[in-house]
């Protein structure tokens, strides 16, 4: 039993980009533009009316086969997805038609394990995962489970929040787990891409400077406007490692190291640039990548080393929290639901600046 959609018509059919096939860790299986049927959602589920959603590196991974977790296929991808609420489920008390509300990574999970008790859901053995395991947000209409979709306030630009759904929560949460405090130095690896852009106005908005490592200088111009005290380039550096250590006042390096890049070498070089007692997060998900630091430094620098993945209801709330307040501004550019071959040849390359955000209206 659902209640009504506000204009009571929700379509039967929706345009959705569809993933036939995984590429075999080659980008060339690219989704199909086409229309499908829209889903009905159950008694503890909302449909969301997608507007706008943003396109996360994860959602190439998933297309490329890159993970040992099986993937959904036929699938459409997609986990940063902002829109309207137009049904819900009978159970479903505080989200009504009409509410923005948002689609992230965790879609939902069993809420009864030891892991969903304390609200360590990302743990949860069972999580339904959006535009992976279950359909995601590359569509018009989506499904989400009411308790874990992001509640959005009225009057937000949906296409301005869209990545905060993924991007936002990871990287907030990521800068929570390394334990820095206002004041010190954080090092944001791969800070020109989605990710990194938006953890360097967290950074910002939580006190903290900023070490950005990316490649290019438009990515390092942007890095500069975005509030990173400096910007390393890891594609010219001659010593990335001194280079680093150099950028805080006293040389010792930085205290946390958030690593938000795409392949496995800057994953080394980590270890050795923090700060003694300093934190290596580790975030982003390169293909087959392993963490090899030498047992030695390890331990006589007192280096913790620790992984951090997407954020629990709460930590979506607060990281939806510091973009009402208008302090999250990272870049972004809109092209239609159509065109997302083309973003995913693109972040293939490495060329994004930012977040590309797809409009489901074309
Ligand atoms: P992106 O493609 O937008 O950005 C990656 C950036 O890394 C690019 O700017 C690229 O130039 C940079 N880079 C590549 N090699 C580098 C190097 N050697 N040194 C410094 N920078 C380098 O990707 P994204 O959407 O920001 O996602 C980043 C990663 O995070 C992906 O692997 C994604 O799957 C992962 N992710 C993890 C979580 C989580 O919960 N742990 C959540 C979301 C995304
Ligand atoms: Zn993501
Ligand atoms: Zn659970």
């Amino acid at each position: 039993m659902l209640t009504m959609a506000t204009n009571g018509t929700i379509p039967k059919e929706q345009w959705a980009m569809v993933v036939e096939k995984t590429g075999g860790r080659t980008v060339d299986a690219a989704c199909v533009y086409k229309q499908i049927p829209v889903p009905v959602p159950g008694p503890d589920e909302v449909l969301i009316n997608i507007k706008y959603s943003g396109v996360c590196h994860t959602d190439l991974h998933a297309m490329m086969g890159d993970w040992p977790l099986p993937v959904k296929m036929p699938l459409v991808g997609g986990h940063e997805g902002a829109g309207v609420v137009v049904a819900v489920g009978e159970l479903v008390k505080d989200l009504k038609v009409g509410d923005l509300a948002g689609i992230k990574w965790l879609n939902g999970s069993c809420m009864a394990c030891g892991f969903c008790r304390q609200a360590d859901e990302p743990l949860c053995g069972e999580p339904r995962l959006s535009g992976y395991t279950v359909d995601g947000t590359f569509q018009q209409y989506a499904i989400g489970k009411a308790a874990h979709v992001a509640r959005i306030p009225q009057g937000t630009d949906l296409k301005a929040v869209a990545p905060v759904l993924c991007a936002g929560i990871t990287v907030y949460k990521g800068i929570k787990e390394s334990g820095i405090r206002a004041g010190q130095y954080i090092a944001i690896v791969g800070a020109g891409g989605g990710l990194g852009s938006l953890a360097l106005q967290y950074a910002k908005a939580m006190g903290l400077q900023a070490i950005a490592i990316d490649g290019g200088e438009e990515k390092g111009a942007t890095c500069k406007t975005l509030g990173a005290a400096a910007y390393v380039d890891f594609m010219t550096s001659k010593d990335l490692v001194a280079e680093v250590k150099a950028a805080t006042p006293d040389g010792l390096g930085p205290h946390a190291v958030l690593l938000l890049a795409v392949n496995e070498k800057p994953f080394q070089q980590a270890t050795e640039y923090v700060r003694s007692r300093g934190t290596v997060v580790c975030i982003g998900l390169p293909a087959n990548a392993y963490l090899k630091a030498g047992v030695f430094d390890f331990v006589t620098r007192m280096i913790t080393i620790k992984g951090s993945y997407v954020g629990n209801r709460q930590d979506t709330a607060e990281a939806l929290e510091f973009y009402s307040k208008g302090l999250i501004q990272a870049p972004f550019q809109v092209v239609g639901l159509s065109q997302l071959n083309e973003v995913y040849q693109k972040m293939h390359g490495g060329q994004i600046v930012g977040r590309y955000v797809v409009d489901t209206s074309c």
